[in-house]
């Protein structure tokens, strides 16, 4: 892999901040994307502008077999069995709650609905309004203490036969992987819905929703180098099929009468409006990028990236690592001992590096560390060495300064 041809796909990196040239840590929040994406959004507004599904003319029909395309990639980029599993939505955290509200006549009360205690915060209100709702119950699903999800925890909690479970597929605050196979064979065993947050490993790992098993999985095109106001919502034909419509209006219906109105079938049925048609044709064309790199080896060095930023920032010292291990998924999170997350990360962006600090949208999770908050470097495929050197220099230099 060629990185200083990939790197200069993306202008955003070629910058510098207060004369450091741009290291980018916060991927996990959002990829920068590459030009090519941008190019195609742009090439639909210049040229091929037009609603969807709609007209007669030659421009809608241009945008409508474009829009649909990125269906049928999305089909075939995470194996899902039909086209009408592909719902588009505005992103992740919309896309989950379609689930929890399009469940709501699934779910009685006293229904049990298990979620692991790293889920981001668009994995858990939903739920919790849904509960509140029906009266279901919410019970987290705890951590051991190097942050994995307890498995053993876990399979108690099972048999107590939860009508839900909602997991992370990767812990967005941490990076800690979670073996959603074998978890997700022992919620359905258990008689199960279950929903796989994916948010933060579309962009890293090869993602097969047939054989990870689920019946819903869920991700954000802004993390896997497309634009943001797009995402998806895969699920299981007959149980997405069952879903209500959390939205309603133009799109999503068959006929609209003032007496009665009959939906549409699948998947306009679950896109209620005019969708963001630009969006959805940048995240084509982002799958368009990924599916030209060399996948299994930009896994590889992603991993590398990780274990070295790890051993890099146990070498420093007076770091405290949290849920590092060596299978993390793109994300490492860290505190320098004694010091505000918020004063490291302030420090930090003076010297050019950028990473997230805070709670990270996992409050729960920060409550379980016993901690506010903390620092996130998150690296992504133009994420180099020198990167995390610069990185692990500014930090030493952060140190130095405050301790
Ligand atoms: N879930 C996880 C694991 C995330 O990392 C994020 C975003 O950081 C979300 C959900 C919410 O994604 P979005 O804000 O794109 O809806």
């Amino acid at each position: 892999m060629d990185l200083t041809k990939l790197r200069a796909q993306f202008p955003t990196l070629e910058q510098t901040l207060e004369g450091y040239p741009l290291c980018y840590l916060d991927t996990a929040a959002t990829s920068q994307k590459p030009q090519r994406v941008m190019d195609a959004m742009v090439q639909y507004y210049e040229k091929d502008n037009a609603n969807v599904h709609r007209a007669a003319h030659q421009l809608s029909s241009r945008a409508t077999s474009q829009y649909e395309a990125v269906r049928d990639t999305l089909t075939r980029f995470i194996n899902a069995e039909r086209r009408e599993e592909i719902i588009f939505t505005h992103g992740t955290t919309e896309a989950i709650n379609m689930v929890a509200y399009g469940l709501t006549a699934h779910i009685k009360k006293g229904d049990l609905i298990l979620i692991d205690t790293a889920a981001h915060h668009a994995n858990i209100v939903p739920w919790q309004q849904l509960a509140q709702r029906t009266g279901a119950i919410i019970k987290p699903i705890p951590l051991t203490s190097e942050c994995r999800l307890d498995e053993t925890a876990y399979d108690a909690l099972l048999q107590d036969k939860p009508a839900i479970v909602a997991l992370s597929h990767v812990s967005n605050a941490l990076g800690t992987l979670n073996p959603v196979h074998s978890l997700i064979a022992r919620a359905k065993q258990a008689g199960a819905l279950t929903l796989v947050d994916g948010a933060q490993a579309i962009a890293h790992l090869a993602v097969d929703v047939r054989s990870i098993d689920c019946d819903f999985y869920v991700f954000s095109a802004h993390k896997m180098y497309g634009p943001t106001g797009v995402g998806v919502l895969y699920g299981r034909y007959e149980i997405l099929d069952t879903l209500a419509p959390m939205m309603t209006g133009g799109e999503m219906i068959k006929s609209v009468s003032f007496e009665a109105t009959e939906f549409n079938i699948l998947p306009n049925r679950l896109e209620a409006g005019t969708p963001p048609i630009a969006e959805v044709i940048g995240l084509g064309e982002a799958i368009a990028f990924i599916d030209e790199l060399p996948r299994t080896e930009t896994c590889r060095v992603e991993n590398e990236l990780i274990c070295y930023l790890q051993s890099q920032l146990e070498q420093l010292g007076d770091i405290i690592l949290y849920g590092a291990h060596q299978d993390n998924v793109g994300a490492v999170a860290f505190n320098l001992a004694g010091e505000h997350h918020q004063d490291v990360g302030i420090l930090l962006d003076q010297q050019g590096i950028a990473v997230r600090c805070g709670h990270h949208c996992a409050m729960p999770l920060m409550l379980s560390l016993q901690i506010k908050g903390c620092c996130r470097a998150s690296v992504g495929v133009y994420t180099s060495k020198d990167d995390i050197d610069s990185f692990i220099t500014a930090l030493t230099s952060v140190k130095e300064l405050l301790l």
